[in-house]
């Protein structure tokens, strides 16, 4: 989709809509200046494993595209192991995978040049993406006013962050933390991942490997309290089933 007004852009924000592509949205207002009246954000959510993060990026889809809003879901290593974004309970929406060779930006150049609308990305399990893919997305709102909505883990099995987390911590217009609780066994409010290995806690080893928090290997996590965490103590669950 290449104009001869596209020869000097003095900035990279979407391309108008097509008449009567979306009466609904409005086109980005801008002032004298040329800055976007209404400034696209990035936003980081984060939270422990359980804590309802995959739900609430598909439904922060859902209310955007009922408004008329069209954007892209994106996700890495989601525990379904497909190119989709799946909820604990339940939901599963369609999603593209990134991985360390997909450039944001250029994701949503070629959905334009293909005539199709992005007005924010979902991205889900951020904690997982790279740095740079971070600073893809402050670009994406900086300069191609696109909104970013990012989800995932804070640290790692560890209790460290996770350095696309520490970076979106460092850029993000928001930050915060999802709100519903995840109880550790003993009742306190689960904060950490643990890293679950022949029914013990684990603090040595790659800093991503994928498992649930359910009892499907040799390997799991387990959310627990910041003493619990430290203390290695899992509680009086049971040990992982022998096979
Ligand atoms: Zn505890």
């Amino acid at each position: 989709m290449t104009t001869a007004d596209d020869a000097t852009p003095t900035c990279l924000a979407r391309p108008l809509r097509a008449p009567g592509e979306n009466p609904v949205a409005c086109v980005v207002a801008r002032g004298v200046d040329g800055r976007p009246a209404h400034a696209a954000a990035l936003r980081f959510y984060w939270g422990p494993m359980d804590c309802g993060k995959s739900t609430m990026a598909l439904q922060m889809n859902h209310n955007h595209s009922r408004q008329g809003r069209r954007g892209l879901v994106t996700t890495r290593i989601d525990r379904s192991l497909g190119p989709q974004v799946t909820s604990r309970i339940g939901l599963a929406h369609e999603a593209i995978e990134i991985t360390d060779e997909v450039d944001l930006r250029a994701l949503v150049r070629n959905a334009w040049a293909d005539g199709v609308r992005v007005d924010y990305l979902i991205c889900d399990e951020a904690s997982f993406y790279s740095v740079q893919h971070v600073e893809q997305m402050a670009e994406l709102v900086d300069s191609y006013d696109v909104d970013v909505y990012a989800f995932g883990l804070a640290t790692d099995f560890r209790s460290c962050l996770f350095p696309a987390a520490q970076r979106l911590f460092e850029l993000a217009d928001s930050v915060a933390r999802i709100q519903v609780e995840v109880l550790c066994w003993c009742g306190r409010e689960g904060l950490l991942n643990a890293r679950v290995a022949g029914g013990r806690v684990v603090r040595e080893g790659e800093q991503v490997v994928i498992g649930d928090t359910v009892d499907t290997g040799d390997l799991r996590y387990q959310v627990l309290c910041r003493r619990h965490h430290r203390a290695g103590d899992l509680g009086p669950r049971p040990a992982i089933a022998e096979g």
